[in-house]
């Protein structure tokens, strides 16, 4: 067995996005160029482009439980990412199939696709709240994930640690919220990320910032699904919170540069995670 599957693997639980630029394959891209094996149970089928969402297919829930059941029974999970959930009905799925899982659990909490359209169903937070929350150890929301679940409404640097600081007391299993700051205000042509991280001390997290250049370009699509997959990827290759948020911050900005001259589709362009397979 070669040295990374003995760490042991990541499972994704995630939409399927036939354009390839986010979802399951944006995830399983991610993991495979960083050296990671990645395993895929679909949540909903999304019939999209990268102009348009045109229909959402929701996965049958028990179907769902049923693959994350039988690739935990089977392969060496250490680590699931767990992306569109869409439906209370799924979000129960997939609570009721990761009950006694005991490893990482990295939550990207997609709302909304990047071209625009809602990919969960606003009645859906609860259940989302209750089953899969509960259950995440790293939260990875972008601006306006961080707004939908905490009273935060601004962007400010201190407004944003104390919107994390905020899931990390509603969520005891949480150690770390991942707040990305693509979607957030550009600062002197650089943006940051933060991670507000559980300290021993409740007032006071601490928190880790990386901070890249802006760059200007329109393909964006699977930036979301991408940083929560290099988060899992990295936390599986060094066991540490801090490198992967930082790793994973440093690969979607080189990503982002990398993909930026594409002319992939005519709208939100994909991410060329194969541009970068001989770096990790
Ligand atoms: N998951 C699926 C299946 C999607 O189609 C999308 C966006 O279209 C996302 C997640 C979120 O994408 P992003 O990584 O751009 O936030």
């Amino acid at each position: 067995m070669a040295a990374n599957e003995r760490k042991g693997i990541v499972l994704s639980i995630a939409g399927s996005d036939p354009s390839g630029g986010a979802g399951i394959q944006a995830d399983l891209k991610t993991m495979a160029v960083l050296g990671v094996y990645g395993a895929a149970a679909v949540t909903c089928l999304t019939v999209q482009n990268t102009s348009e969402v045109a229909a959402l297919v929701p996965v049958a829930p028990e179907l769902v439980r049923e693959q994350i059941r039988l690739v935990l029974a089977d392969l060496p999970v250490t680590h699931v990412k767990i992306g569109m959930i869409g439906t209370a009905a799924v979000a129960r799925a997939v609570g009721a199939a990761l009950d006694g899982f005991a490893g990482e659990v990295v939550y990207d909490p997609v709302l909304r696709a990047t071209a625009g359209a809602d990919l969960m169903e606003p009645a859906a937070l609860a259940a989302v709240r209750a089953e899969v929350i509960s259950r995440a150890t790293v939260l990875t929301p972008n601006l306006a994930e961080l707004h939908a679940l905490t009273s935060a409404s601004g962007d400010r640097p201190g407004e944003l640690r104390a919107a994390g600081r905020q899931l990390l007391a509603d969520f005891p299993r949480l150690r770390a919220v991942a707040i990305k700051g693509g979607h957030g205000p550009v600062h002197h042509g650089s943006v940051t990320d933060y991670l507000v991280r559980r300290s021993p001390d409740p007032a006071s997290p601490s928190c880790l910032e990386a901070t890249h250049p802006w760059v200007d370009t329109r393909n964006s699509h699977g930036t979301g699904c991408t940083f929560a997959s290099a988060f899992a990827a990295f936390h599986l290759l060094t066991g540490s919170d801090d490198e992967a948020f930082t790793r994973a911050a440093a690969f979607v900005h080189r990503l982002l540069a990398a993909s930026a001259g594409s002319r992939l589709g005519g709208g939100t362009g994909p991410l060329l995670h194969h541009l970068l397979r001989e770096e990790r």
